[in-house]
């Protein structure tokens, strides 16, 4: 019988992410260019009388160690599927920053799916553990898939994307983060006073087509003039102290930088190794953010590192 089970699984960023129309089923229809960034979460899956969850690390802070928490969901999910209980301790080594856009619980979601599969030897392919991953979130499924990805719909549907060359992100973490609904409800409340539709098919969702060119040449100079996200001016709104956390990583030399998902992260696109060391120092001398991560992507999705 397998002991224990330990999956390494990556944060993302959206190098780019627009956003459309409010749908009748609550989503918003989406178009979006994820990858994955060097910034893990190991989590380690062994048999146990019953679910049990348990966090560590310098991002465990707010990680709720219940069932509610979403790689105990995935566990619950999968057992139900094979008629199994989901007795499992997993315990979360927590890196990615929470609340932050960089989908740490979708990430440790798509780790439950992979871990627990090994665990309980289900043995279900890559296509059945993605519609798992589907009913779990709009970013498990990119989670699970790793690397570098278009996603549209509400950002489940994905088609994979090869780069040239991997990207330098650094990352500014807020001491707090900034609620997904929240700020997606903030934007349909400033779309809705600028008199512009909200609804679904009456507001496009189209990513600029220079940036996923940009961003299959591996240039990141070019990336730069192309990053977008939709959230960034109504997250700005929310939370002005953004603009200086902003102001200081293009101060140290970044390229330029850009809101992670709905924040309160704040990604900074560097050029080169070199320079996210410096953009890093920069951002950790400003006092504008609570903590720095320098990273590279993509990097592929989850996968065992122990198993025995
Ligand atoms: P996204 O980029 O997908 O919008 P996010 O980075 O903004 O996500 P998460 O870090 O995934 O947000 O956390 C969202 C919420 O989910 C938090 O309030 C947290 O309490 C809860 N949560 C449940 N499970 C986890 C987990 N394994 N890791 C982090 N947060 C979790």
């Amino acid at each position: 019988m397998t002991a224990a089970v330990t999956v390494r699984v990556p944060g993302k960023v959206n190098a780019g992410l627009v956003v459309g129309g409010l749908r009748r089923d609550g989503f918003h229809e989406l178009s979006t260019l994820f990858t994955t960034v060097s910034c893990y979460d190991e989590l380690t899956f062994t048999p146990a009388p019953r679910l049990r969850v348990t966090v560590s690390g310098p991002a465990a802070d707010g990680v709720p160690a219940d069932k509610s928490n979403l790689a105990a969901k995935a566990a619950v999910l999968l057992a139900a599927r094979h008629g199994l209980d989901a007795a499992v301790n997993i315990h979360i080594l927590k890196r990615i920053p929470t609340l932050g856009g960089m989908a740490g619980g979708s990430a440790d979601a798509a780790a439950a799916l992979v871990g627990c599969d090994a665990l309980w030897g289900t043995g279900l392919d890559y296509t059945e553990l993605s519609l798992l991953a589907a009913e779990l979130g709009s970013d498990v499924p990119f989670c699970l898939l790793g690397g570098a990805a278009l996603g549209w719909g509400r950002g489940e549907l994905l088609e994979p994307l090869e780069t040239a060359a991997p990207y330098h992100w650094v990352f500014a973490v807020a001491d707090s983060g900034l609620s997904t609904p929240a700020v997606f409800a903030a934007l349909d409340g400033r779309r809705k006073s600028a008199g512009l539709p909200t609804a679904a098919g009456a507001v496009p969702a189209e990513l600029p087509s220079g940036l996923v060119r940009a961003f299959r040449g591996g240039d990141p100079r070019r990336l730069a003039d192309e990053l977008v996200n939709d959230f960034e001016p109504v997250a700005l709104k929310l939370r002005p102290s953004l603009a200086e956390t902003r102001e200081a990583g293009l101060k140290a030399g970044a390229l330029t930088g850009l809101l992670s998902g709905t924040g309160a992260t704040y990604a900074f696109l560097a050029d080169g190794a070199e320079g996210a060391r410096a953009v890093a120092e920069g951002l950790s001398a400003s006092g504008t953010c609570a903590s720095v991560r320098v990273t590279q992507g993509p990097v592929p999705g989850p996968s065992i590192i122990s198993y025995y």
